[in-house]
């Protein structure tokens, strides 16, 4: 199943994407919770009611709603550095022994088509594209054979970075934090649909330049032995994210460099999970707010 979420003149809510058309899960299942970290948390009598609602119900056209995020705010969003082996040569960096975890804030998410920010105090603006974990159960002390219990499916997502933020510290979430900085989407592929992460085409393309193309089965920690390590330090929520890390063939890495500028267009796309894509542009002038 395809859960999306998406809106239109009457508002955000969930749906359940078929081909090239949604079904509307307020109207067709009126007594299921309308955000994906409620539904998620109702459990999977809840996603299986989803899809018996959904079943041949009356859908409208994809083109005419406004996907959004598929989690608008991630309880957290766990991030894995230096996961495929061609990304750690280009660094110029030792394979990691441990994953090396940090985190993206939950305000930096925005949906498959929104743009993001190049923002007002650098010009280091790059791309990555990765496979996004989606949590589906509340959990700790997850052993790596039963992490898939607690997966509730997976999204394409840009850990967009700001590389001179990032390196210039030796922690790097305030460099992988800034607003507008976690495209996500189009919508969660349930995990039923997906039997094996790890054999899953990833590509990202700037301006419809091929720039990273490889797979998932080059993950260095694959995504069950990341749920397992994470769990193991803290609780896992419904809606937690995890990024598992980017393959080669991020702008900084080209020689010379090629980072993003306003206008680019970053297009990312996993076999069987969909596509992204989110246009670059210069932080407006009215991000800053005192509330
Ligand atoms: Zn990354």
């Amino acid at each position: 199943m395809k859960l999306a979420t998406f809106s239109d003149a009457s508002g955000t809510r969930l749906g359940v994407v078929q081909a090239d058309r949604i079904v509307d899960l307020s109207r067709v299942a009126p007594d299921l919770p309308t955000e994906m970290t409620t539904l998620l948390a109702a459990g999977p009598d809840a996603l299986a009611a989803a899809r018996r609602a959904s079943d041949g119900a009356a859908s409208t056209p994809l083109a005419d709603v406004r996907l959004e995020a598929p989690i608008a705010r991630p309880p957290k969003i766990m991030a894995v550095g230096l996961n495929y082996a061609d990304h750690v040569a280009e660094a110029g960096l030792e394979t990691p022994k441990l994953p090396l975890i940090f985190n993206k804030q939950p305000t930096s998410v925005v949906g498959p088509s929104d743009p993001f920010h190049l923002p007002r105090v650098s010009t280091a603006l790059d791309y990555e594209g990765e496979l996004g974990v989606v949590i589906g159960r509340r959990c700790r002390h997850v052993p790596k054979d039963r992490a898939r219990e607690v997966i509730a499916g997976y999204v394409v997502l840009n850990d967009v970075t700001v590389r001179d933020w990032q390196l210039r510290t030796p922690t790097w979430t305030i460099g992988k934090s800034f607003d507008t900085h976690c495209p996500m989407g189009p919508w969660l592929t349930t995990a039923d649909e997906i039997d094996d992460p790890h054999s899953l085409g990833i590509e990202t393309w700037v301006n419809g330049e091929l720039r990273q193309s490889s797979n998932t089965k080059h993950l260095i920690f694959d995504v069950f032995t990341l749920v397992e390590h994470l769990s193991t330090a803290f609780t896992l929520e419904p809606g937690d994210v995890i990024a598992t890390g980017t393959p080669g063939g991020v702008g900084i890495a080209m020689k010379p460099p090629k980072l993003l500028v306003a206008g680019d267009v970053v297009k990312i796309a996993i076999e069987r999970l969909g596509e992204i894509e989110n246009r670059v542009i210069d932080e407006p002038a009215d991000t800053a707010v005192i509330v």
